[in-house]
């Protein structure tokens, strides 16, 4: 067990390693990751969809998407490790006029960022793909460089890239309490004893909110189960299908290892740790993106890759990060709100050059402060699947 650290890293997913690896890279190599579980990214980033895209409402979601997709683009090169990235696009679906001024609302948003999405009628819409069901769609919006990737190869490029240049992975090691000394961090108890450190991040994803209890920073954010349903192999629909999101009915899906991917954020899921997958659910989607896909009917659920996991939900869906008040040294990552993949490239830097030179450089996240809450400066991201 190491005793000192430069910077310490509570939780190994996406979030964690991304931060190590940008803070290694950029010098900083006395930095240790602890993670209580056997195996890193068990409860969000491995239970993913893996959708990236830069279709957001506000510019500050818009550029870290900007500024993630275009790490993801290059991943392969530069870190050693295929992301899997497809850019099929995202096709936002619209069937009322809300819809569309909506779509078009945040487009003007995304073009000024220079963000290559188009309006699409509904002729638009059925040539790009033509066994959707139409007749009540009015248009939609589609950006051809978003689209997915495969959220574990992405960690474990970081992951490893990380460890190459010098930061530790400490497995089954759980942070149960942060040290603290006139107003600044001191070390953090662990299951194997006591690590001294001055800078502590909070990548603790869904538990964000319990890690912060302990020096007394309300992180706020809800830890509420996100399930997806897969099918068996499915040839009737080809595997460069765009993201499809029905906003008639929020389901989204994909293809994914040859079946079609499924997904439903359902608004009533209570704020729980569970993953437990219900099987009632698979009914509930289905009844969702039938109407929308009716070649579905033809395609078997496969019941061993259906799965929950966890989101860490904002109280307004963006992102917390950076230092706090009063706490010298303690640094948030959390809050992703089902956006942790697609924005771990832009979170990864940022959060590592505000440690190393107290401000982020490469993008502008001032915005994303904790201090929004308490004095009511609160982002609206409505594009939350
Ligand atoms: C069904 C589903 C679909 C999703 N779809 C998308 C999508 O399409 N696109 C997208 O961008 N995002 C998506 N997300 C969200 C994305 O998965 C998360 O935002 C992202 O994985 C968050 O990464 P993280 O590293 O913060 O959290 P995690 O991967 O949960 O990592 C946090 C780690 O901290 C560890 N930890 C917690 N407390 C302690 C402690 N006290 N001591 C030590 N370790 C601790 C945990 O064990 C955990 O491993 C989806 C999530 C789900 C569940």
């Amino acid at each position: 067990m190491i005793q000192t650290a430069d910077v310490v890293i509570i939780g190994g997913g996406i979030i964690g390693c991304s931060v190590a690896y940008h803070l290694t890279k950029m010098g900083c190599k006395d930095v240790v990751i602890l993670e209580r579980e056997t195996f890193q990214g068990k409860h969000s980033t491995g239970r993913s969809a893996g959708g990236v895209r830069q279709q957001f409402a506000t510019p500050v979601n818009i550029r870290m998407s900007k500024y993630s997709i275009q790490v993801l683009h290059e991943f392969h090169e530069t870190m050693g490790q295929d992301p899997e990235y497809h850019p099929y696009g995202y096709l936002f679906i619209a069937t009322t006029d809300e819809h569309i001024r909506y779509l078009q609302e945040n487009m003007k948003a995304q073009l000024a960022e220079g963000i290559p999405v188009r309006f699409l009628s509904r002729g638009d819409v059925e040539d790009m793909v033509p066994q959707l069901y139409t007749e009540d769609v009015l248009g939609g919006s589609f950006c051809p460089t978003d689209g997915f990737v495969d959220p574990y190869s992405v960690m474990q490029g970081y992951n490893s890239r990380a460890r190459a240049q010098g930061a530790k992975v400490l497995l089954e090691t759980e942070v149960t309490n942060i040290l603290t000394q006139s107003g600044r961090i001191s070390g953090v108890v662990t299951s194997h004893g006591t690590i001294s450190t001055r800078t502590v991040v909070n990548a603790s994803g869904a538990w964000a909110r319990i890690v912060g209890s302990w020096v007394g920073v309300d992180v706020p954010i809800r830890p509420t189960r996100r399930q997806l349903v897969n099918t068996e192999k499915f040839d009737e629909l080809p595997t460069n299908l765009p993201m499809l999101i029905d906003m008639a009915t929020g389901c989204y899906m994909r293809k994914e290892s040859g079946g079609v991917m499924i997904g439903w954020a359902d608004p009533d899921e209570p704020e729980s740790f569970s993953t437990v997958f219900n099987p009632d659910f698979i009914d509930v989607i289905i009844e969702k993106a039938l109407p929308r896909m009716p070649c579905l009917e033809n395609a078997g659920i496969n019941l061993r890759r259906c799965w929950g996991g966890l989101y860490d939900i904002s109280p307004d869906h963006h992102a917390i990060i950076g230092p706090v008040p009063n706490l010298e040294g303690f640094i948030l990552c959390n809050g992703f709100s089902g956006h942790g993949i697609m924005h771990s490239p832009a979170m990864g830097v940022s959060v590592a050059e505000m440690i190393l030179y107290g401000e982020s450089r490469t993008l502008d996240v001032h915005e994303l402060t904790v201090e929004r809450f308490a004095k009511g400066e609160l982002l609206h991201e409505t594009a939350v699947i």
